[in-house]
């Protein structure tokens, strides 16, 4: 692999006194999706925020360890830096703009991006989302929470990133909307970004994912090809409620 795509090494990462993340490595190889399981509290947001250096808008810091994508360092980096340097990040909880239109959520994506590359973005969120071309002059607050992720998704997308960091996209939806955003997700990486999926929804994750791996209280306790861990007994039981 050679240092191709997000590699997180030996990261620990506290907010104040409390150890969020021990030692947590992974790797996110180029063009893959790699999925993070766990239940709640592990410590999957907490990851996603080091990554994209969003963390300490929650208190939070990396106390060791390192990021790379492509071998150029990333921590230490401003968030927008992130951005520009190929790392998006779409937050738990969708955190559209509510009251901007669907159009000015889209714009906002691709601020700070190649202004000659947003025609490009933008009918490619528009192929991926056609709602959203339809919706382009709605507040964004109006849309369904299917709707929003999607929206959410394809602000992202309008930074054209190398890696896209997915935090429960499928969180609070029908089944049949969750397998909408899991299809999309595949279409997306099979256009060549690599995903980084965090999911409660572990079955979802586990059809999604080439490898995934198992945070338990901050640590890694488990990794391997997505389809070996779906066939772990632990998983199964654990995470996929096989009794
Ligand atoms: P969830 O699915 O519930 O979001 P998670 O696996 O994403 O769970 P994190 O939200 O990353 O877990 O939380 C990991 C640990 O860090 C938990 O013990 C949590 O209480 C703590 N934590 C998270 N955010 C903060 C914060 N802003 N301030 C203090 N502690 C926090």
């Amino acid at each position: 692999m050679g240092g191709s795509g997000l590699v997180v090494r030996e990261l620990s990462v506290g907010y104040g006194p409390v150890r969020a993340l021990r030692r947590v490595s992974l790797q996110v190889p180029e063009g893959s999706v790699v999925t993070v399981l766990g239940s709640n509290g592990a410590g999957k947001s907490t990851l996603l925020r080091a990554i994209s250096r969003t963390l300490s808008f929650h208190g939070g810091t990396v106390t060791e360890g390192e990021v790379r994508l492509d071998d150029r360092r990333l921590d230490g980096l401003a968030p927008d830096r992130v951005v520009a340097a190929g790392v998006s990040h779409v937050p738990e909880g969708r955190q559209v703009f509510s009251r901007m239109t669907v159009a000015d959520n889209l714009r906002a994506g691709s601020l700070g991006g190649c202004r000659a590359g947003r025609p490009k973005a933008l009918a490619r969120v528009h192929e991926l989302f056609p709602v959203l071309a339809e919706r382009a002059q709605q507040r964004a607050g109006l849309l369904s929470g299917g709707e929003q992720q999607m929206l959410a998704v394809a602000r992202a997308l309008m930074a054209v990133p190398k890696v896209l960091l997915l935090d429960e996209p499928s969180l609070g939806l029908a089944p049949l909307m969750a397998q909408r955003i899991a299809d999309t997700v595949r279409e997306i990486n099979e256009q060549g970004t690599s995903v980084l999926l965090v999911e409660q929804n572990a079955a979802l994750a586990l059809r999604l994912a080439t490898r995934a791996y198992v945070l338990e209280v901050g640590e890694v306790t488990l990794s391997g090809p997505a389809a070996e861990l779906a066939a772990s007994d632990e998983v199964r039981r654990r995470y996929l409620g096989v009794v």
